[in-house]
């Protein structure tokens, strides 16, 4: 892997790891993992399990509970924590796990303008088997282990190398000064990408906790403040935390760092905030690092009215701040947001479906802002710090979904037919062959602003220019009808070649299959 001269490999305890060694193939033989993305969830995680990985995955399932439904369909999870880590200053990021996964998780970080290199160590089934994987992974990141350069390296342990139990745990914690951050990211363990964020996050903060407890550490880079601060828990929209700062000011407060941080130091600073804002509600992780380091936690956000009203009090009550000083603050900031809200009206239907975590702040935001919202899905799970936002939804008539599936919103969207559908790529695609205007969640709507008197009418422009194209969507639709769909989309020279023959014979042979396996399951 590197041609460096002299080589030491006894960096570490890890050298003297016993790996588990496969038998030995017969010469010729096909190499068969049996694991691979193919072999689904439950092999693969009945696999992690056998490998020592039960510790781990029952923390997850507690974490991230699953249910309604199991599994929301959304991207591969492992994206959340790679995003995390590659906005990360000074902070290296390597994946471990099957080629076409780390395609597909390098082609998107791109997309999104990762603007850094994604490590790879490459998996076959010989270096799974052999144990030989493991070693890879350590010869890499002490090949990268430059203080310079890095402030920490995050390996990430995809599916199949956490299905085959590879111990990153077995990795030093710190190489030349540079903090190595393990983390097992399977898809079968954790149900969306937002939640694999908080993996990262809460073990970033586990180890700059472990730092604090040992002694001095890297005071911010702005400084330090001479006032209390609200560290802010979720990604969101950059001028969202000087408002919140604006909001928190009349109360002698100040707004700390955004988790996940955006430099190692940052860390730092959260955890030494006085409380800390749920903004986003399923950092489950973190949240149990900031109450180990004895921060209080203050769910929903100051957002709308309502919204601004009520935080504003839950963070004065957590500092135990005087009635007439968060009265004043409300004052100011309430009637501000009102009329920022009154300016920008929203009249209309509006259905609402995400997996960003910030789907009941929009809702509520636009009911404030007049519009009928009867429907908002999440793919993220219910928790204690969205509590607020989901009693207030529900008291104005909207359904809040957890764990929503793609055909619950497609449901909704077809049943209601909304004035404006915000949802996932394939809600939008589905509100466009109903003719119904649509907006992508995650490039249209979390890139504005949410909080305050600042977030009040940031929406408004957007939502009234796509509902206003009912029109154009309406004549669209009727150009492209009869265009054909599903298997007869497209342009034919003739008739398309339907088989429904042979599609009935395969749909036997499934039957098959499936009593085949309900039979299994009763011996
Ligand atoms: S890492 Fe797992 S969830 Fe992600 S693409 Fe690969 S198989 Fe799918």
């Amino acid at each position: 892997m590197t041609d460096r001269q002299g080589y030491h490999v006894d960096y570490d305890d890890a050298g003297s790891v016993t790996v588990t060694e496969g038998a030995a193939r017969a010469p010729g033989a096909p190499v068969e993992d049996g694991m691979g993305c193919h072999a689904g969830a439950e092999t693969m995680e009945a696999a992690a399990r056998a490998a020592g990985k039960s510790d781990i995955l029952d923390q997850y399932a507690a974490d991230y509970p699953q249910g309604p439904h199991d599994k929301p369909q959304s991207m591969c999870p492992a994206f959340g924590s790679l995003r995390v880590g590659l906005r990360m200053r000074r902070t290296a990021t390597v994946l471990s796990g099957s080629a076409c996964c780390v395609y597909g998780l390098t082609f998107v970080s791109h997309f999104y303008g990762a603007r850094r290199s994604v490590g790879y160590v490459p998996v076959d089934s010989e270096t799974l088997v052999t144990g030989k994987l493991f070693e890879d992974i350590r010869e890499s990141v002490h090949d990268l282990a430059d203080p310079d350069r890095y402030d920490a390296i995050v390996v990430t342990n995809l599916c199949v190398p956490t299905a085959s139990g590879v111990p990153l745990r077995l990795l030093p914690d710190e190489i030349n000064g540079v903090r190595i951050i393990g983390i097992d990211v399977p898809g079968f363990g954790i149900p969306t990408h937002a939640e694999a964020k908080d993996v990262l996050a809460g073990a970033m903060l586990n180890y700059a906790r472990k730092e604090i407890e040992a002694g001095p550490v890297q005071a911010p880079a702005s400084g330090k403040t001479d006032r209390p601060t609200v560290a802010l828990l979720g990604e969101m929209f950059p001028a969202d935390p000087m408002m919140i700062g604006q909001m928190l000011d009349p109360l002698g407060l100040a707004a700390g760092p955004v988790v996940p941080a955006r430099e190692w130091r940052e860390l730092y600073a959260a955890l030494a905030s006085s409380a800390v804002a749920a903004i986003h509600p399923f950092y489950t992780a973190s949240m149990r690092e900031f109450s180990a380091a004895g921060r209080s936690i203050v769910g929903s956000a100051p957002v709308g009215v309502e919204g601004t009203h009520n935080w504003l009090a839950q963070i004065g009550d957590s500092f135990g701040l005087s009635a007439d000083k968060i009265t004043g603050a409300q004052n100011t900031f309430t009637l501000a947001t009102k009329a920022a809200l009154a300016a920008n009206p929203i009249k209309g239907t509006v259905t609402l479906s995400g997996y960003e975590g910030s789907e009941l702040l929009v809702a509520r935001l636009l009911i404030e802002s007049g519009a009928h919202v009867p429907y908002v899905g999440t793919a993220c799970p219910k928790t204690e710090a969205s509590a607020w936002d989901r009693d207030w939804l529900d008291a104005h008539g909207c359904k809040v979904v957890y764990r929503s599936s793609l055909e619950d919103d497609l449901a909704v969207v077809e049943g209601l037919r909304p004035d404006l559908a915000i949802g996932t790529t394939p809600v939008v695609q589905k509100a466009k062959e109903l003719g119904v205007p649509s907006l992508y969640y995650t490039n249209l709507i979390s890139a504005r602003p949410l909080m305050g008197p600042a977030g009040a009418g940031s929406l408004a422009e957007v939502i009234n220019a796509a509902m206003a194209n009912g029109d154009r969507m309406g004549k669209m639709k009727a150009f492209f009808e009869g265009v054909g769909r599903e298997d007869t989309a497209g342009v034919w020279e003739g008739d398309p070649n339907l088989r429904p023959d042979f599609r009935a014979a395969h749909q036997k042979k499934l039957d098959k299959q499936a009593r085949a396996a309900k039979a299994a399951e009763m011996i």
